[in-house]
């Protein structure tokens, strides 16, 4: 865990973010921790890439 320079827990800077795209399309989130990432993927690929989904 990184220091925040702001508030605690909460971190605003291009360093602390992490970022992923789909495979399938041109989605592509950003999020300010891996957990949060991976959990907005599955939504995105369960969604919108049901079949690709379920089979992962
Ligand atoms: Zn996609």
């Amino acid at each position: 865990m990184r220091h925040s320079r702001t508030q605690p827990g909460y971190v605003r800077s291009a360093d602390d973010t992490v970022q992923r795209g789909c495979p399938h399309c041109d989605w592509h989130a950003v999020e300010h921790s891996y957990p949060a990432l991976i959990s907005r993927y599955h939504a995105h690929l369960r969604e919108t890439h049901h079949r690709a989904w379920v089979r992962s």
